[in-house]
């Protein structure tokens, strides 16, 4: 058979090459992509790009279909796309995780994630047939659409903005800086799978779309989904967004602090640092932004660059794990932490992922 069941995840990474938010990739990678990217990340033809993007299948699958040249691939009984299979190969899982994640310990959830992958990985071109439709698809984009977008609303300079979090008011703080120096702002929040305990797709748009319409000024800002796995990957998912981000057409990108960072595995300001190795090579500038945090003394959010009072008890930290505490315990979080229009937003709707 010359067909292949693919999953929910995989059919976003197949959209997502074929639209073009993966650029330039065209297709899964084959083993000398993969180990280049792992090495050095960077494709063979040395352009930068510092994760994987893998298609993995069983093995008794591999015996089906490696006499064709083209696989047919189905979602859900759809035929949604075609892959030209260039390679099939494995890894040494424990070795690559380290490579990437840090760590090969699996109660990191990205080395988890990698750790559950089947073992046999078919790389080659893809070609996409059926668009996903999935609970919220209609709000996501394309690097075609948000072009378009961009150009029709006369934005020459463009800031993408990361998150997988309701917005609170450190986010904000980092999205006006932003704005004082370009266009346009495109908030493009993560919505693939995440981990138990995440905020739900609903609860991010609801309170985006309540913080956007209540406080920032018309035509400035634009909302889209990114439908893809979040890697938890740290440092070098920071550049891996960043080069989604300028394939859709932002001239900029905020890197803030612990970016695609989960619990303690990376340093503050790790993702700083590797974005800045590759500076003048993304073809995206990085506004490596700090903190912010809200000082009582100043009254007002504010940074190391912009308060004496860092080490006093003036400071209250904001940080989407605290704020995810304070409304998973049933509390009220002040409007310091987060706005009342962004948290009235989420009356009656499922605001974690269970
Ligand atoms: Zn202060």
């Amino acid at each position: 058979m010359n067909s292949l069941i693919i999953s929910r995840d995989q059919f976003l990474e197949l959209e997502k090459i074929a639209t073009g938010a993966f650029s330039p990739l065209k297709g899964f990678m084959n083993e000398k992509e993969f180990n280049s990217v792992v090495e050095r990340m960077r494709l063979p033809s040395g352009e930068v790009f510092p994760l994987p993007v893998l298609m993995d299948v069983d093995k008794n699958i591999v015996q089906n279909i490696k006499k064709y040249n083209e696989i047919e691939l189905f979602f859900n009984n759809e035929h949604v796309g075609k892959l030209k299979p260039n390679d099939y190969f494995s890894c040494d899982r424990h070795y690559i995780a380290k490579k990437i994640f840090g760590t090969d310990d699996p109660k990191h959830p990205g080395v988890d994630y990698f750790y559950k992958l089947k073992p046999v990985f078919v790389g080659g071109e893809v070609q996409l047939l059926k668009n996903p439709k999935f609970g919220l698809s209609s709000k996501e984009l394309k690097p075609v659409d948000t072009v378009r977008l961009f150009k029709n609303q006369g934005w020459k300079t463009i800031v993408g903005f990361q998150t997988r979090n309701i917005p609170h008011r450190a986010h904000e703080y980092l999205q006006r800086v932003a704005l004082e120096h370009v266009d346009g702002l495109f908030i493009q929040p993560l919505v693939g799978k995440k981990k138990v305990g995440d905020f739900t797709p609903e609860a991010i748009f609801n309170s985006y779309d309540a913080l956007i319409k209540n406080f920032f000024p018309k035509n400035r800002v634009l909302l889209g989904f990114l439908s893809t796995v979040m890697r938890y990957a740290g440092p070098r998912e920071a550049v891996f967004h960043a080069i989604i981000r300028k394939n859709y057409g932002c001239t900029h990108f905020i890197v803030g602090r612990d970016h695609a960072g989960v619990d303690d595995w990376y340093g503050t300001y790790d993702a700083h640092e590797l974005t800045r190795k590759f500076d003048g090579e993304l073809g995206i500038e990085i506004m490596r932004l700090k903190g912010p945090f809200f000082c009582k003394k100043c009254n007002t959010m504010a940074t190391e660059n912009t308060c004496s009072h860092v080490k006093s008890d003036f400071i209250q930290q904001i940080s989407g794990t605290n704020l995810r505490k304070i409304i998973s315990q049933g509390k009220v979080p002040n409007t310091n932490i987060i706005r009342k229009e962004v948290l009235d937003s989420l009356i009656n709707i499922k605001c974690f992922i269970e």
